[in-house]
C-alpha cells in the first residue's frame, strides 16, 4: 500500500512561492530520506503535509485519502506523526508529562514503557522538565512524544542537527528499530552519511522540487552523484 503519495504539490508564504511540483511517494513500512541544500524546500514539504502552509494545490494523499482540502488539526487523525525541525517540547512540562500529553489517534501506539526501551536516556530525566533536558535528550523526546498516539507515519525533520555523534548513533538506532517495528518514516536530513546508512530510498529536492531519486547503494556507487545535488 501507498502511505504518502504526493503529486504536483505547490505550497506558498503568504505570496511566497516556495513549491513548484513536487511529486514523491512513500509504500508502507519504507523509510525515505528527503535531503537538499538549505532552502531547498525540505522543510516546507512536510510543513505542507501536515497542512501548515498559508496555501497548497495539488495532491497529498495518506493512505488512499486526499487530504490537500484538509484544515491541519485533520490531519494528525489521519495516521501521522510530525516531529518538527524545532522540537518544541514543553519546556515547563515534565518528562512525563511532555510524553502523555499528545492525544491517541488510533491503535498500535507504543506503551510508555516500550518508549523507555527504545529510548532509556529518558528514563532518569523523567521527572525533569522539558527545558532542563540537553538537546539530545530533547530530540528523544520530541520523537517519543509520537510514538504514544497510534500514528503509523512518522515524519522526522533533521532529527541530528547540531548533536554529538554519539547522540547521533542512538538516534539512527531508535529510527531503524521503529522501521523495524513497521513504522513507515520519512525523514529530512542534511547529513547524507546518516542518510544513506539507513534509508530505502533517497529523494532529493533543489528548489522547490526533486530533482533525483536514488536508493543508498546508487549513492554509493557514485559518490559524485550526491556531491553534485548537495554540494558537498
Ligand atoms: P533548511 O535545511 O535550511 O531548513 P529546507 O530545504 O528545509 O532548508 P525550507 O525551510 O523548506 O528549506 O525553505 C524553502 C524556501 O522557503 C527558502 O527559500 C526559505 O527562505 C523560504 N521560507 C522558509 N520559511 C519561510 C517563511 N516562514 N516565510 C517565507 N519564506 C520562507
Amino acid at each position: 500500500m501507498t502511505m504518502l503519495a504526493i503529486e504536483n504539490l505547490q505550497a506558498w508564504y503568504g505570496e511566497s512561492h516556495v513549491l513548484h511540483g513536487v511529486s514523491f511517494h512513500v509504500e508502507q513500512g519504507e523509510l525515505v530520506t528527503l535531503l537538499g541544500r538549505n532552502g531547498a524546500g525540505k522543510t516546507t514539504t512536510l510543513r505542507a503535509v501536515m497542512g501548515m502552509m498559508d496555501r497548497r494545490t495539488g495532491s497529498i494523499r495518506l493512505a488512499g485519502t486526499e487530504t490537500i482540502g484538509l484544515p491541519a488539526h485533520r490531519i494528525p487523525r489521519l495516521g501521522i506523526g510530525y516531529c518538527p525541525e524545532e522540537r518544541a517540547v514543553f519546556r515547563s512540562l515534565t518528562v512525563t508529562e511532555n510524553l502523555m500529553l499528545p492525544p491517541q489517534i488510533g491503535e498500535g501506539g507504543l506503551s510508555r514503557e516500550e518508549i523507555y526501551a527504545l529510548f532509556p536516556n529518558l528514563i532518569e530525566r523523567a521527572r525533569s522538565s522539558g527545558g532542563n533536558l540537553s538537546g539530545g535528550e530533547q530530540q528523544m523526546l520530541a520523537i517519543a512524544r509520537i510514538l504514544r498516539t497510534g500514528a503509523k507515519l512518522l515524519i522526522f525533520d533533521e532529527p541530528t542537527e547540531g548533536l554529538a555523534p554519539v547522540i547521533v548513533r542512538q538516534i539512527a538506532d531508535a529510527i531503524v528499530a521503529l522501521k523495524k517495528r513497521g513504522f513507515t518514516i520519512v525523514l529530512v536530513e542534511q547529513n547524507f552519511h546518516f542518510a544513506t546508512e539507513i534509508a530505502d530510498r533517497m529523494y532529493v529536492m533543489d528548489h522547490g522540487v526533486i530533482v533525483d531519486e536514488m536508493t543508498p547503494s546508487e549513492a554509493r556507487a557514485d559518490a559524485r552523484r550526491l556531491e553534485r545535488h548537495l554540494g558537498v
